[in-house]
């Protein structure tokens, strides 16, 4: 069996120091699931930086769908530029925000299968927005979860979609919402991509360091 709180315990001591992910420290700023819905949007395929710039600019002059509205497509680009792709994700917050104004009041829906179905929004802004947003039980599974995850031997999964449906059947629920925030901060600075820091590792002693060929 197991020790997930001894493990995830040790994990959280060791990056207790080192500043939380761009879309916590922004619903930290802003607690409301439209904050971490803008900011999950911006942060793909942008670096933590920018995407911590950008949304602060944006949510200064948008809090909700109907304010972002108002401020129109070009606006919108402008404000979360440099941000990769920002011209295809003001579309998708226009077009987002159009359709919560007319389905849902301008209010942000709770469950996975609504948000799925709006613009720009997969399986991990979705399970950041119920988790974070919400403070509902929901794994956000990204690049560093997936890539931990399958290090360490808790699943053996190809795809960070796959990872979130394994890591359901096996992890405690009461780590649900809290793994990815772990786990981005952990990949930055211990378990990276590259070489990882095994000497530096507070939980090296059981690691399998599963497909790791090089580190430090
Ligand atoms: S021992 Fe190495 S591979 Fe395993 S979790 Fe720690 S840093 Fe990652």
């Amino acid at each position: 069996m197991r020790d997930w709180n001894g493990e995830l315990g040790a994990v959280a001591a060791s990056v207790e120091t080192i500043p939380s992910p761009s879309i916590n420290q922004i619903e930290s700023e802003h607690p409301h699931p439209w904050s971490v819905l803008i900011s999950t949007i911006i942060s793909l395929r942008t670096r933590d930086e920018v995407t911590l710039d950008a949304s602060r600019r944006l949510l200064a002059k948008a809090p909700d769908p109907e304010k972002l509205l108002e401020l129109g497509r070009e606006a919108v680009a402008e404000l979360i530029y440099p941000a990769g792709f920002y011209k295809v994700k003001a579309d998708q917050m226009v077009r987002l925000s159009e359709i919560l104004m007319e389905t849902n009041a301008g209010e942000i829906p709770c469950r996975l299968k609504e948000l799925l179905a709006l613009p720009g929004v997969g399986l991990k802004t979705a399970n950041l927005v119920l988790g974070v947003g919400f403070g509902i039980p929901a794994i956000c599974v990204d690049i560093h979860v997936h890539r931990i995850a399958n290090r360490r031997g808790w699943i053996s999964t190809a795809t960070p979609d796959a990872s979130e449906t394994a890591l359901r059947a096996i992890l405690p629920r009461k780590w649900w919402i809290d793994i990815n925030r772990l786990l981005v901060k952990f990949g930055r600075i211990v378990c990276t991509p590259q070489s990882p820091k095994c000497s530096e590792c507070p939980v090296s002693s059981n690691c399998p360091r599963v497909g790791v060929t090089r580190h430090r």
